[in-house]
Parts: C-alpha cells; structure tokens; sequence
C-alpha cells in the first residue's frame, strides 16, 4: 500500500506561496490572517499557534484574536466586522468549536467575503456550489489537492465521502464532483455505509471516530483519504483501522502526515490571494 504524505505537497505549496509572498513585500504589503477564537480552546489554540509560525517562515503576520468564553455574540459579530474593515487585514478565521450559545450559522454571515480565507461564509459555501470556487474549507482542498498531487484518476472516479459537515465533508463532496468524479455522500442516517464505501475506488473518511474506516468496507487498491484528528491514548489517530485497511487499501493519507499537512499551508496561501486582491490602502 502506498502512503499519501503531505509534507511533499505542503513544502510545494509553501515554495509556491514564499514566492508570491516575496514579491507582495516588494510591494510593501505584508500578508495579514486574524484568527479569532473564543475562550479557551487548548485544540484551537495549538492550530493557532501553528498557523502564527508557519505564517512567520512566509513572511507573514497571524494575530491571535482571543475572546473570553463568555464573549457575547454581539461582540464576536463587532469584531468580525471590524476586522472585515480593517485595511491591514487580509484574511479573518474564525476558529471552531465555538462554546456555549454562540450559533455559528449566524456568525459567519459577518465575515467579509474577499476576507473570508477559510471559505466559511455562505457566500463562499454559495459560489463553491455553483462550480465556480474562490475560496474553499482548507481541509476540503487540501484533500483534493492531496489526490492530484499524487495522480489518482478523479474524472470519472467513483467516490464516497463519509461524512457531511460544512467544513469538511459536503465541500470535499463538491469540489469532487467538479472533477467529475461520481460521488457519494454517507453520513449517520445512511442505511449501509459499508455498501457506500466498498463501491468506491475513493473513499474519503471525515468523521471523527477513531477506528472507523475498516479493511471489510472497503474494496482491492482502493485509495483512503483520512481526515480524522483524534486523540487516543497512544497520540493523535484518523478515522482510519490502519491495521485492517492496509492489507487491502492500495493508497492511504497518514494521519498524522497527511491531510493536516497541507491545510496549513492552503489556507495561508488563501490569505496571500486575499492579499494581492486587495485594494490598495
Ligand atoms: P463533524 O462536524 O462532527 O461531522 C462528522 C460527520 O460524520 C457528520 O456528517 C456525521 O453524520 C458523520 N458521521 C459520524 N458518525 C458516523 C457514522 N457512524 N456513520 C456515518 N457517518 C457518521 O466533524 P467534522 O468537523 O467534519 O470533522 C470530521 C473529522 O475531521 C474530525 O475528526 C475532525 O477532527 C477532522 N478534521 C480534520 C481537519 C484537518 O485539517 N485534517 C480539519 C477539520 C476537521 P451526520 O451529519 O448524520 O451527523
């Protein structure tokens, strides 16, 4: 079985994006992303982190836009906005789970759409179901990046995506069928996902259950797309049974190694987009 790592990818990206981001700073322009995120969320914050050194090596600026817990959601809809108006802001996050009441539906809808890096507006989610993307969930795009880089046949391609949230499942679904792939969404109430997934030659896997994906239910050479992240007692693991998969997987993302890889440097690439898009101050 072959390991489809995403550091090749990632570094391809961050060369790319180094690039682009060298010629902005002729320009005098530094590449801004705000993330926000509300009360203390030790997951969102090692992301955070992540995201201000790998922003660093591009020469670029995250600020780390922490709320209280018991931030109102007037006053994360204020700061949106306001980051939305800032003109040295080029890309504005806003980090999920939030807690408590905050509905996050309704937040979204206060995201600036030439700032929205992380495609979670729905305008951004509207354009993407038209086939015309601008940006896109970065775990979504990373994955179909993933594929390509690693040649796997998508036109045509019988695909399941097990899974149907709007941050991973249903956008990996879209931008799948626009590389006309015959795609298949499974998802809780699906009567047989084992049926969904074994008539695949693509499975991708976003559902947040360690051990989810067995080698039963999937068929010879198919190609595994892991998007889990969770934590067991032996560190972090996917959504894949790696133990039973490998022996009839003919492809598979690590986890870690794989998709989280290259989501980092998407959406650091978007907010370099966003920042070339930009108005002039
Ligand atoms: P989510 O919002 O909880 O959605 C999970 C999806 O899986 C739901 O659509 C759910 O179906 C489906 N599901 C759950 N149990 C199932 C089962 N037994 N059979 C069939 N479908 C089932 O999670 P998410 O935000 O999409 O994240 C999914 C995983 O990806 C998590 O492990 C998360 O940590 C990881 N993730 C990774 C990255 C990355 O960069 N690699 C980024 C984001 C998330 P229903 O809709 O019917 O409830």
């Amino acid at each position: 079985m072959r390991l489809l790592l995403g550091k090749p990818l990632a570094e391809k990206l961050y060369e790319a994006s180094r690039a682009r981001s060298d010629s902005l700073r002729d320009r005098g322009v530094v590449p801004r992303l705000a993330a926000v995120s509300v009360g203390v969320e030790p997951a969102a914050n090692t992301y955070v982190q992540r995201l201000v050194s790998r922003g660093r090596r591009l020469g670029m600026t995250v600020d780390d836009v922490a709320l209280p817990g018991d931030a109102t959601e007037r006053t994360v809809t204020m700061t949106l906005e306001r980051l939305g108006r800032e003109p040295a802001v080029h890309g504005v996050l806003l980090l999920t789970p939030l807690p408590g009441k905050l509905d996050e539906a309704h937040l979204v809808d206060h995201l600036a759409r030439d700032k929205d890096v992380e495609g979670m507006s729905p305008y951004s989610a509207g354009l993407l179901a038209e086939g015309r993307p601008r940006f896109v969930p970065s775990t979504a795009e990373a994955i179909v990046a993933l594929l390509k880089f690693y040649d796997v046949p998508l036109e045509g391609a019988r695909a399941t995506i097990v899974g149907r949230s709007t941050v991973v499942g249903r956008p990996v679904a879209l931008l799948l069928l626009q590389e006309h792939a015959t795609v298949t969404i499974a998802h809780t109430k699906t009567a047989d996902v084992a049926a969904a997934t074994r008539g695949a030659e693509i499975v991708v896997v976003a559902v947040g259950r360690a051990g989810f994906l067995r080698g039963e239910m999937i068929s010879k050479g198919a190609t595994i797309v892991d998007a889990g992240i969770n934590v067991a007692p032996r560190g972090i693991v996917g959504d894949v049974d790696v133990a039973s998969v490998s022996s009839v997987a003919g492809a598979l993302t690590p986890v870690p190694g794989g998709v989280g890889a290259v989501t980092t440097e998407i959406l650091l690439r978007n907010v370099i987009t966003a920042a070339e898009q930009a108005r002039p101050e």
